[in-house]
């Protein structure tokens, strides 16, 4: 293949703001200065696995305002072919709306923009896109039409699927979900989609299994990471890396990068987990999603205790 990861998904403007209070209904509070920094899982994701030095593209929608340059700006920093970078004449780029409270809770408003026109229309234009790509990653920060598109084009094509079901829709698409190899889900989107089975990250990667994913990994947040391959074989945990947290924003989407990356690689699923433990750890220790991942050459700094 010519690209390693290929990552069909959103791409965001983070606008961030903190605050010592949180408004109520009605209320307005004055908080710091506004940052603005690239975001959205599928910028997210190929920001992290270009950076770790995976060839990689991103298939994603921006309007032509200035945070779609900004996002453009990014990615071609990380190293991303956005040549698939649709941008939309006179559309509003996404936006993410951050309001960071006293005690570093977030409360975060969407604004879908460009994202939601990303089309199934838009992925087979890009078939031999995704026939050149050993892995394709998928999120839902876009139309949940455009994601089954994507993972039904990726199977024909013989592309391995990862599949980030977040934001946790109410029920799992069963055509994406059948070509998963694996489904990433944290802790949270791990409970609310094995509906009430289950009480640890085993029963409820079981349970995902079961629903029709062939392997499943759900991250633990500094415990690491659960693995429960597509061999039959019990599932494994892999210990956290201790990190000194700075800021978790986007730590998901850098576990799920990473992944993608050694997987396209041709390592097992529990090697890329360790791997992308790691990565997780390292994004962590500095702020924002994008600007906190590790390169390659910074990874190797870190002490690998996993
Ligand atoms: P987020 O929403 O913050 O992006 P998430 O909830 O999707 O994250 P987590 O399971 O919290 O996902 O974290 C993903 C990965 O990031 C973990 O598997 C781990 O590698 C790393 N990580 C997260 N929090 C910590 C921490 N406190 N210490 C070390 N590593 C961490």
């Amino acid at each position: 293949p010519d690209y390693d990861v290929l990552v069909v998904g959103s791409a965001n403007a983070d606008l961030t703001v903190r605050v010592d209070r949180r408004p109520g209904p009605g209320e307005t509070v004055t908080g710091g200065d506004l940052v603005e920094s690239a975001g959205g899982k599928g910028a997210n994701q190929a920001a992290a696995a270009a950076r770790l030095g995976a060839r990689t593209a991103l298939l994603a929608r921006v309007g032509d305002d200035a945070y779609g340059q900004l996002l453009l700006d990014a990615q071609r920093r990380a190293g991303t072919d956005v040549r698939h970078v649709l941008v939309e004449r006179g559309a509003r780029t996404g936006t993410a709306t951050i309001v960071v409270g006293p005690d570093g809770d977030n409360a975060i408003v969407v604004s879908p923009g460009a994202n939601a026109r990303l089309s199934p229309a838009d992925v087979t234009a890009a078939r031999a896109l995704v026939a050149a790509s050993a892995v394709v990653s998928l999120q839902l920060e876009v139309p949940a039409r455009t994601v089954r598109a994507a993972a039904t084009v990726a199977a024909e094509e013989g592309a391995r699927v990862v599949f980030n079901p977040s934001p946790a829709p109410e029920r799992i698409d069963e055509q994406v979900l059948a070509v998963a190899d694996p489904l990433v889900v944290n802790e949270h989107e791990a409970r609310q989609l094995s509906q009430g089975e289950g009480n640890t990250a085993e029963e409820w990667a079981a349970a995902l299994r079961h629903c029709g994913a062939r392997s499943v990994v759900v991250t633990l947040g500094a415990e690491g990471a659960l693995v429960l391959g597509a061999d039959g074989r019990r599932p494994v945990r892999v210990p956290g890396v201790p990190a000194e947290v700075v800021d978790t924003t986007g730590a998901g989407d850098a576990f799920t990068g990473a992944l993608a990356v050694r997987l396209a690689g041709g390592a097992s699923l529990e090697e890329a987990a360790r791997y992308a433990v790691r990565v997780g750890a390292a994004a962590v220790t500095r702020p924002g999603a994008q600007p906190s991942y590790p390169t390659a050459r910074e990874l190797d700094r870190q002490p690998a205790t996993g």
